[in-house]
């Protein structure tokens, strides 16, 4: 048995349990914020958060990181929770920030008695410019020194909304030269009249990221607080903040920062993402070619696929792009395992078999995939005329050419060997139908010297009179470029790809009919397809996960 190494997170956590923590103190969580769905970031975080509470036992929490009464929703906290679901992890605790508030409060109010925090009442813009730079000190705000009366009255007062809104914030009492510009007495609360989707009108005051973080962690006892790169610099605030707080002997959880996944020719921000929805450039939070969970699983991606992507990219510390190739790999593996192969013509043109009897009709043999021998056979029907995909025909062509053309052979697939013989083109000189002849002695497995012989090209088929007509959508990259939020002078949305999405009125083989929402299938030759909700009694649809092959760039 190979020993996988260990990644540098989990080297800490190793070094932790011989010095700070026992087994039984490891405890992590996921903390999205719910302003918007899930994307393939939070799904490396999942993964890996989750991923260590599998592997030391230990609990994990799913978190909401509900501070911000403007941009959240019941909507999105219900799509999270279906997320890490369908990822397939189980959290311990479903915990609210926001469930936090009182003792948030209480411990400010503490602070404030302490003399390490003060309510500043001086415009936004005055306490910006009095902040300083990295090389020069701010300069203290002339409300620092109010007395730990007039503090505690203004902030009861700015808590029940008795003060106006925005006149007001309480700020930690740090160091106003401190070379970590965020201790530069940071905000902790602002006050904001807004109601709270969970706790309605009770709070006129909101905590800031830096001063809720920590603090549920805190509360949570999570041992080991996770998060991307951009917090680097918070660390020292979020220790200050436990330090100055009464934790009673219990455990201080350890703030560790590992890259963010970043991944090419998308972009990754909820704040874009939900751009995208609102300017109606995408339908909606789960489109297709939307990087989120919800726009992955519609595609056609599955759990393992992307469990695997994360297992795959491990965990860095430092920032870096990943080709989407990588993602698009990782699903081709899973559902070349597990898709059933089937037939459908995406772009039909009518093939006739001369010699083929009228009214007949037979129904053939075929494998449901080769890569996995319990998924058996079915039976495919098969008739005089067929629709074949009109690429796979030129009436002259080269020796490379192993399609169809004039005087030359091909085998249908499960099928017979035929011969194109002539075609009949429209008035546009657009060809409407080929004339073929067939071997009849060359049926796929029946084992006779004809049916043995080697002819160059295979081509997929779907028999005219019963094949059922789908609605089919080709997905291409949504932005033209590899990194479109990195230009300096253009935004992403300049970058836009106008062909992401094609719709094209295909054939599928009639067993389809009942396929269900969600079923996964290879089409034979083309690529692998989910069943979209979309789909109803009268109408098929699916959509392309991915082409067989990675054609980009060739
Ligand atoms: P966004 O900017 O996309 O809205 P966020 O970091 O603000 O992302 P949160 O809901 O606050 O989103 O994040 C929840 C957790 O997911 C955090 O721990 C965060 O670090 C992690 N996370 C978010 N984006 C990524 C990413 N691209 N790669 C890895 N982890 C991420
Ligand atoms: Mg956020
Ligand atoms: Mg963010």
């Amino acid at each position: 048995e190979v020993k996988k190494s260990l990644n540098f997170i989990e080297q800490i956590i190793e070094e932790d349990l011989k010095e700070n923590y026992s087994r039984e103190q490891l405890k992590f969580r996921f903390p999205p914020e719910p302003n918007g769905y899930l994307h393939i970031g939070h799904a490396k975080s999942i993964c890996l958060n989750f991923g260590l509470g599998e592997k030391y036992g230990a609990p994990v929490n799913l978190r909401f990181d509900d501070t911000n009464p403007i941009k959240e929703e019941q909507e999105f906290v219900d799509s999270i929770k279906e997320d890490v679901l369908w990822l397939g992890f189980k959290w311990d605790k479903e915990c609210y920030a926001s469930d936090y508030f009182q003792q948030l409060y209480d411990w400010a109010v503490q602070m404030i008695r302490d003399g390490y925090a003060y309510v500043d009442s001086q415009p936004s813009a005055v306490m910006a410019e009095q902040k300083g730079t990295p090389t020069q000190p701010g300069v203290n705000s002339p409300f620092r020194s109010r007395t730990i009366e007039e503090n505690l009255d203004l902030f009861e007062k700015m808590k029940n909304g008795e003060t106006e809104e925005g006149v007001h914030v309480l700020r930690a009492k740090i160091d106003m030269a401190s070379k970590n510009m965020l201790m530069r007495d940071p905000v902790m609360y602002r006050s904001l009249h807004k109601k709270h989707h969970r706790t309605g009108n009770n709070w006129m005051i909101y905590p800031l990221y830096d001063w809720a973080h920590g603090q549920s962690d805190f509360t949570e006892q999570v041992s080991h607080s996770l998060c991307t790169l951009e917090f680097v610099m918070h660390r020292e605030l979020y220790n200050w903040f436990l330090k100055v707080i009464d934790t009673k002997d219990q455990l201080n959880p350890k703030q560790t920062e590992f890259a963010r996944l970043n991944l090419s020719y998308t972009v990754m921000s909820k704040r874009k993402l939900a751009e995208l929805v609102n300017k109606n450039i995408v339908s909606s939070w789960d489109d297709p070619r939307m990087p989120t969970i919800s726009g992955l699983r519609r595609r056609g991606y599955t759990p393992a696929s992307i469990r695997k992507f994360a297992e795959t990219i491990g965990v860095a510390k430092r920032d870096n792009v990943i080709d989407v190739s990588l993602l698009e790999f990782c699903i081709r593996e899973d559902l070349n395992k597990i898709a059933p192969r089937v037939m459908g013509v995406l772009d039909p043109v009518k093939l006739v078999i001369t010699n083929y009897q009228e009214e007949k009709e037979e129904w053939l043999e075929t494998e449901n995939n080769p890569e996995d021998e319990s998924a058996g056979t079915r039976e495919i029907p098969f008739s005089k005329e067929l629709y074949i995909e009109r690429e796979d025909f030129k009436e002259e062509a080269n020796r490379k050419f192993f399609r169809l053309s004039l005087g030359k052979e091909v085998r249908l697939k499960s099928a017979y060997i035929i011969k194109g013989e002539k075609v009949v083109k429209d008035e546009n000189g657009e060809i409407i139908e080929i004339h073929c002849t067939y071997d009849s002695q060359s049926k796929s497995g029946s084992g006779t010297e004809e049916s043995l012989r080697k002819v160059k090209g295979t081509l997929h088929w779907v028999s005219v009179k019963h094949a059922v007509e789908a609605e089919i959508r080709l997905y291409d990259r949504l932005f033209n470029v590899e990194s479109p939020d990195t230009d300096k002078e253009k935004s992403y949305m300049e970058f836009i790809n106008p062909d992401s999405l094609q719709i094209v009125r295909g054939y599928v083989e009639p067993g389809l009919k009942a396929a269900g929402v969600s079923e996964k299938f290879q089409f034979q030759r083309i690529g692998y397809f989910n069943v979209d909700k979309d789909t109803t009694e009268d109408k098929l649809v699916f959509n392309r996960t991915v082409a067989l092959r990675d054609s980009w760039g060739k």
